[in-house]
């Protein structure tokens, strides 16, 4: 988990805090990139789930593209290095200012998710005399089986163009002389550990690729999202996602045509795995009903589990006592929903152990917020 050098370190340090390991973050990176090139696939990593400066340039380093959800994404992935012609820019809300700049840095594409949007790009690339290249973001209506507030792909989520809305865009493509159509663009959620989601994705994916094959539309990418799981219960066995078998499930079931591309979004599978939240305890309460663990981090630095009822592995750093004690480990923040797991079996616990909150690489730092006018969380780094 931890080495005993990398444990005296914590204990000099002011908690709360990040810690990366960049070694792990490398070895994901790593296998994620060979696992892609085996199928000729390109990865833009999700710069949503984690943009930490230092995560960003080892992502970069090894050649990923980026994906971005807002103007201030894109600008920051540029000015970390990233190509512009591998930044792709998605969201349901993208402001004009947001569109202007990204059109003056020639990004690879827009993901577009309605036909106003579509409408309004056009204007804005023919007032700077420009071709947008967009991809329609399309809601497969796919079910990711995933927790109800990060499933994204179905009729009644706000994102994306429905299926039946088609006709209709294909006609404001036409009518839309500054803007080329490069490709499909599909994300049903995250957090998918059900690999079969992927397949009925592929399946939708090949239905709607041949509709616009059949009205003569020749399509660059299939763009098929992020969204891959990752295991928050074994941190330490399965600190690496299987990416090959991901892969493998759509070089399988997608139909490609010779020369086209397909892109993929990833996030949390890159990144989750890597950080934890270092906490220190601040004080236990032994009830009648229950006990307590109350921690020097919470919600402000960690939101998931108030968020959306998320899962992470607790361990106690300090203590490895025989008999197990049963806890509910929570924050010090005014808000009942500040708590990291209830019942967490826990050694015996006292003031002052140090607490890992594991697999906290994506959705984490990123979060973090100045709710109770709490300090910025800091992050450490393996090296
Ligand atoms: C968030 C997001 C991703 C990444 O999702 P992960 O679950 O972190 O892989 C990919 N594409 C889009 C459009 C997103 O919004």
């Amino acid at each position: 988990m931890f080495e005993s050098n990398t444990l005296r370190r914590f204990d000099k340090l002011e908690t709360p805090f990040y810690y990366y390991d960049l070694r792990l973050l490398d070895q994901a990176l790593s296998a994620c990139r060979e696992a892609a090139d085996a199928f000729d696939f390109h990865v833009h990593y999700a710069l949503k789930a984690n943009f930490n400066d230092r995560v960003l340039q080892a992502i970069n380093a090894k050649g990923f593209g980026a994906d971005c959800v807002s103007g201030n994404e894109v600008k920051k992935a540029v000015e970390t290095g990233f190509p512009a012609e591998k930044v792709v820019f998605a969201g349901v809300g993208k402001s004009d200012k947001e569109i202007n700049e990204a059109l003056d840095l020639d990004i690879f594409c827009f993901n577009v998710e309605s036909i106003q949007e579509i409408e309004v790009i056009n204007l804005l690339a023919a007032a700077k005399n420009k071709k947008a290249r967009v991809a329609l973001r399309i809601n497969p209506n796919v079910d990711a089986h995933t927790h109800h507030y990060i499933t994204t792909g179905l009729e009644e989520n706000k994102f994306g163009i429905n299926q039946w809305e088609l006709p209709a865009c294909v006609d404001a493509l036409k009518a839309s002389d500054n803007i080329e159509l490069t490709g499909i663009h599909f994300h049903v959620g995250s957090q998918i550990t059900n690999l079969d989601v992927f397949k009925s994705l592929c399946v939708k994916v090949n239905e709607i690729h041949e509709w616009f094959s059949e009205r003569g539309f020749v399509l660059k990418v299939l763009n098929v999202g992020g969204g891959l799981g990752v295991d928050y219960h074994n941190p330490d066995s399965s600190a690496v996602v299987d990416f090959k078998k991901y892969f493998e499930i759509f070089d399988r079931f997608l139909e490609r045509k010779p020369g086209q591309e397909v892109h993929f979004e990833l996030g949390r599978a890159l990144v989750a795995a890597s950080g934890s939240l270092i906490s220190r305890v601040l004080y236990v309460k032994n009830g009648l009903k229950k006990n307590f663990i109350i921690l020097d981090a919470g919600m402000t630095e960690l939101m998931r589990p108030a968020l959306y009822q998320a899962y992470h592995k607790i361990d106690n750093l300090s203590s490895n006592t025989d008999g197990l004690v049963k806890y509910d480990v929570v924050g010090p923040i005014c808000e009942s929903t500040d708590c990291f797991g209830k019942e967490v079996e826990l050694p015996a616990t006292s003031r002052g152990d140090l607490m890992a909150i594991r697999t906290a690489g994506a959705y984490g730092e990123v979060m973090a917020s100045g709710y109770n006018l709490r300090e910025r969380v800091r992050s450490v780094y393996s090296d």
